[in-house]
């Protein structure tokens, strides 16, 4: 029996695990795939976790983080902002950093059941079982549902998701180009928007949500991106210079932002299992991260008994509206104005004529740096 269960491992079930093990508490993390894996991701975190990441072992200069405090915004026809990012952040793939999260949580004596997925949950008085499709229960005292913005988990737990007007999809693809490494680019396009910005080893994540829409009556990706993404005169500079350094691309696909809840038949959610932030806000790994630290001190006061089931569930969906509820709001709202023709063109030239509105905006959808102490 563990002290915890959590389903996923990404960035959110990862931070999770690491402080329960710092604390001494025995904990599974059943992961889907097994590390190192890509990930649909922009692969641009905000500072708000540099101090925490750094605390708990990683050496980002080792690794080849790019640091990153330059902000540039394209219209659809591609008229142009830049803004300098005040916190700023860092470049660094999902396969280098979720990995070296792994290796730390397995020092920490983590466990780890790898290449599985969930078939069924149940509670039975206190204790959680969980059956995976590698044919083993396991046991705990506590569940957590961290298994991103995958939709398949929410129907075994039979968890209702509210409908969302749009369906969008996630691409993603390393290329190597000539582009500073200290800025990240936004640029829109019909239907979405497309990020660039330098990860580790000389590579740049070039990442965008579309809406799925877009891949009506086209062949495939390709068609779409020449027929759509290109209208963007960056964007059609981009991917005909660019040396792309996957076979294919990384795709997901029911990326949804709707309000889901934060606790579902006691399993506590944290990262965008309790909600993403719209990725142009650029801080969803920060809050899947600052979300699993705020659990797992709250689970850890659960499992010393300090407080009671109903009391840990309580306090959890309090700090976490507190902290993060209007920054994705604020998130879903400035997604409105991306991805069209003629909202992007009026906000860019909005915010061109008025130069401190763009640091506001981006603060609008930032928190604070984590305090982990
Ligand atoms: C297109 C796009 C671009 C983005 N760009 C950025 C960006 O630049 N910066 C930023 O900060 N955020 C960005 N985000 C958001 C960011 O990727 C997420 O907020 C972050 O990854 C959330 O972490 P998580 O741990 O909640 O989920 P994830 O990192 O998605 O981890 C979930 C884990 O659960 C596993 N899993 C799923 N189903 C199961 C199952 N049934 N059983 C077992 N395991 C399972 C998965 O394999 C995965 O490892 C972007 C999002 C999108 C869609």
């Amino acid at each position: 029996m563990y002290d915890a269960i959590i389903i996923g491992g990404g960035l959110g079930g990862l931070t999770v695990a690491i402080e329960l093990a710092r604390n001494k508490f025995t904990v599974l993390i059943i992961e889907k795939h097994a590390y190192p894996f890509h990930k649909v991701c922009g692969e641009y975190i905000s500072n708000e976790v540099r101090p925490y990441l750094e605390h708990i072992g990683l050496d980002l200069a080792k690794l080849g983080a790019s640091t990153i405090n330059r902000f540039m915004l394209t219209s659809v026809r591609g008229t142009t902002l830049f803004s300098p990012l005040k916190m700023g952040g860092f470049g660094i793939s999902r396969y280098t950093l979720d990995y070296e999260l792994y290796k730390i949580a397995v020092n920490l004596g983590v466990h780890f059941e790898l290449n599985a997925s969930i078939e069924e949950t149940q509670r039975i008085n206190e204790t959680f079982f969980v059956d995976t499709n590698t044919n083993k229960t396991f046991q705990s005292r506590i569940l957590i549902g961290s298994y991103g913005k995958r939709a398949k988990v929410d129907r075994i737990i039979q968890r209702p998701i509210p409908k969302q007007q749009t369906s969008y999809m996630g691409i993603k693809y390393h290329i190597s180009l000539d582009f500073p490494k200290d800025l990240i680019a936004l640029h829109n396009f019909k239907g979405g928007y497309c990020g660039i910005s330098a990860i580790e080893d000389d590579k740049l994540c070039l990442c965008y949500l579309s809406a799925t829409a877009n891949l009506k009556n086209k062949t495939g990706i390709k068609q779409m991106e020449e027929d759509i993404l290109y209208q963007n005169p960056f964007l059609k500079e981009i991917f005909t210079k660019a040396e792309f350094l996957f076979k294919k691309p990384e795709v997901i696909n029911e990326v949804v932002f709707v309000s889901k809840s934060k606790v579902h038949e006691n399993i506590i959610m944290v990262g965008d299992s309790a909600g993403l932030i719209t990725p142009l806000a650029g801080n969803g790994m920060s809050i899947a991260i600052k979300s699993g630290f705020m659990a797992a001190k709250l689970i850890t006061e659960f499992l010393y008994d300090n407080i009671n089931r109903a009391e840990l569930e309580k306090l959890y969906i309090s700090n976490w509206n507190t902290n993060f509820r209007n920054q994705l709001w604020r998130g879903r709202q400035l997604q409105k104005l991306f991805g069209k023709e003629r909202t992007s063109e009026v906000a860019i030239t909005l915010l061109n004529s008025l130069p401190a509105l763009m640091p506001l905006v981006i603060r609008s959808t930032h928190g604070k740096i984590l305090q982990y102490i």
